[in-house]
This record gives structure tokens, sequence and C-alpha cells, in this order.
């Protein structure tokens, strides 16, 4: 599977075979889809008009109970598809966990239990973030109390499993957000163990922007005839998003480079992207030496911090932030228009996830690579790789913003 930025092709994984959604219908409302009176009212409160590409061709199918693996590009939809759908499932009567998704960091975690709460407001949906570094007795109390759908990371949710006091004997699906993560080597493991626990028949709905071969030849193993949506183009696609870079050649110069561009990152939102947890809280530091105000975040620091730092970009208080990987995935901030890639990512997944934290729902968003001159064939393999084209930054890139 080979992904474009302005459009996703078809490519060697359309030789594992599939069923496709070539002949599958296309739903263009969300009043064609039968869903219950309560949730529509959500999702129009919530200001969803209409469902995106993804929505139109996923939804039927999924609540149809098949094995679903949904593909689209980043900011288009397809973690609200996992809220909507699992709360549609729900039978609201019944306390016990109906749906498990499973997502690779706390942040993205908790943003889903927050968008399944906000489209299922209507349905007096429970749902619960089960996530690491929070206090365990406030899970146990949460789940006792009794909850229709969990939105965890791998670890506690299976610490929690086999404590038993998320009772997995009512679940009827488990989802993977950013399932190409979640079946990578640091996390596949871990999902199998909490997979083993759920019953024989649990449909298993995989979501992401990206997804390798390796990924979806893996799926064979726990999926049953999944049906593949793949959304290629669609009005929302990353061609909203400029990329751009700039010849810093040495690291030495990335910093001054960073400065002098402080007053474009501040028109709106951004993100800067660091390679190392480190080279974050070195950066952080030395922006703030120099008078400019920062706020990082990386998977070291106290979880009571996490949150309070994404609680303050959230909101706006905070503008720029620094920050690893963990936030390369998923996270929604409407507002961010800007990522820079101070240090290039170290694959060209993450490229991809990186440049969509801008750019959500078809808004206008840009790219700026730092590129050292041995950074320039990373650069080109981008470049080709997704048959998009990255021009040097021009002077005016504050316009674009
Ligand atoms: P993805 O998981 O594909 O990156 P998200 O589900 O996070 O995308 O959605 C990206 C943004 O688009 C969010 O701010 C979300 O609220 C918004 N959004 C999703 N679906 C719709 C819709 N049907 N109508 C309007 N906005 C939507
Ligand atoms: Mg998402």
């Amino acid at each position: 599977m080979a992904e474009k930025a302005g459009q996703l092709v078809e490519g060697d994984a359309e030789e594992i075979s599939f069923e496709t959604s070539k002949g599958i219908k296309v739903l263009d409302s969300f009043d064609k889809m039968g869903l219950r009176e309560d949730l529509l009212r959500g999702l129009y409160a919530y200001g969803f008009e209409k469902p995106s590409a993804i929505q139109q061709r996923a939804i039927v199918p999924i609540l149809s109970k098949r094995d679903v693996i949904a593909q689209a590009q980043s900011g288009t939809g397809k973690t609200s598809l996992i809220a909507l759908t699992t709360c549609q499932m729900l039978d609201i009567q019944s306390r016990e966990v109906q749906a498990l998704v499973l997502s690779p960091t706390r942040e993205l975690a908790n943003q889903t239990e927050k968008v399944v709460l906000a489209v299922g407001d209507f349905m007096n949906v429970q749902a619960h973030a089960c996530i690491g570094g929070k206090s365990i007795g406030e899970d146990i109390r949460k789940l006792e109390y009794g909850v229709h759908i969990v939105s965890g990371t791998p670890g506690r949710v299976f610490d929690m499993i086999k404590r038993r006091t998320l009772r997995t004997r009512s679940i009827n699906v488990l989802v993977l957000d950013e399932a190409d993560e979640m079946l990578s080597k640091g996390f596949k493991e871990q999902i199998y163990d909490v997979y083993r626990y759920l019953p024989p028949e649990t449909q298993v709905v995989l979501v992401s922007a990206t997804l390798p071969t390796e990924v979806l030849e893996m799926t064979q193993k726990f999926m049953t005839e999944p049906l593949r949506v793949l959304v290629k183009r669609d009005e929302l696609t990353l061609e909203g998003i400029r990329q751009f870079f700039v010849a810093v050649e040495r690291e030495e110069w990335k910093f001054d480079t960073l400065c002098d561009l402080y007053d474009t990152l501040t028109i709106t939102q951004a993100v800067i992207f660091c390679n190392t947890k480190r080279k974050v809280d070195w950066l952080t530091e030395k922006m703030r030496q120099n008078n400019f105000t920062v706020s990082s975040m990386h998977g070291d620091m106290p979880q009571k911090e996490r949150e309070a730092i994404m609680a303050e970009f959230r909101s706006g208080t905070t503008r720029v932030l620094i920050t690893t990987d963990v936030w390369a995935r998923g996270l929604d901030v409407q507002q961010v228009s800007l990522v820079i890639n101070y240090d290039l990512p170290n694959s060209r997944e993450l490229y991809i996830h990186r440049i969509g934290r801008s750019g959500r729902y078809g808004r206008k968003g840009v790219a700026i690579n730092f590129v050292r001159n041995d950074d320039i064939r990373i650069l080109r393999d981008i470049e080709q790789y997704y048959s998009t084209q990255i021009d040097e930054m021009p002077m005016n890139v504050a316009d674009l913003i």
C-alpha cells in the first residue's frame, strides 16, 4: 500500500485479497443510515452536518457487524467514525462494557473518550478512558459503576482485564485506532494479550491513515473476511497541506531558523517535532532562555503534567508545542495550522501522520521541514514515495497560514 500526500493509491497491498469497497453503497447523509434518534441529535449538536467520505462508506458495514479495515487520510473523520459506530451499537440499558477501543497514546485514548461522550451526549452513554499513569482506584470505581465503552491504551486495559475489573463477556467489538501502530512491534503482543480475553465472536475494526502491507497481511490472523474500505481520494485530502523545506545545512543552524519563524508559529497554533525526548527538553529550554514562550510534552513527563499541557494547548492558552512522536498520531486540535519537523521523522508513515496534525477536516495547513545536508536524501525519498512536491520555503510563508 503506497499512500500519497494528495491521494491514496492502491499499491502492492491489493495483491492480498480482501473484499474491497468498490461496490459498496455510499450514503451521503447521516439520516439515511438508520442511526438512533438520540445519536443523530448528538451528531448534529456536535456540528457534524454531513458524513465525511470514509463515514459515508464505512458506517453501514461496521454496523452490519462485519470485520472492517477503514483507511482514509488524516483529519477526515476516522476517529469520529469509531465514536459514532460504537455508540450506535450499544444496549444502553445494560451497564456492561460492549465496545473496546484501543489507541497507541494516552492523549488519543482520552480524546476518543471525549468524542464518544460528545456524540453520545443525548444517549446517556457511559465511557471511560482507561490509560496508564492514572489512578488504578479510579479505574476500578468507574468500571464497577458500569460503562458502555472503554477507550484505552493496551497496558492498562490488559491490567484491568486480568484483575477482572474490566469484564469482557459483553464486548461485541474491538477497535484499533492507528491500527498499524497498534500492530507494530512495540504493541503487537499486548494487543494479542487483550484479544485472547475477548469473546470469540468479537467484531474487529481497524482504522488508520497508513496501513503498510505487512500489517494488512497480519490481519488475516484475527479478522474474519474483513471488508476493506479505502478512501483514496476525497474532497478533504492532504492537498490542503502545503509542504516546504528549509535548507539549514547543519544541525547548529536549526535553532536560529526556528527563532526567525517564531512570529509565524504564533499566527494560530504550531506543533514542532523533535526525534527524542531529550531534544524536546533541550529545545524547550533554549527557546525559553531566548525569551520565547513555548510549551512542551513527551512521554517521560508525569501524567498530570501531560494532561495540563494538553488542556492548555487545546484551549489555545499556549500556541507553540514542542513534542515527540507521542503527538504524531490522531490528536486533533483544529487550530493547528503549522507543523515543523525540526528533525525529519524516522519513517515515511510518521511523516504523513505528523503533518496531518495540521489541516484538520479540510482546513489549511503548512508543514516545514528543517533539512541538513545529510537529510536531503530522506526528504527526496518522502517526496518520491508520496509523489508530492516539497518546495523551498518562500519568504511569504506566513501568508499561507
Ligand atoms: P481522523 O481520525 O481521520 O484524523 P477525526 O475523527 O479526528 O479524524 O476528525 C478530524 C476533525 O474533523 C475533528 O475535529 C472532527 O470533529 C471533525 N469531523 C469528523 N467528522 C466530521 C463530520 N462528519 N462533519 C464535521 N466535522 C467532522
Ligand atoms: Mg484519528
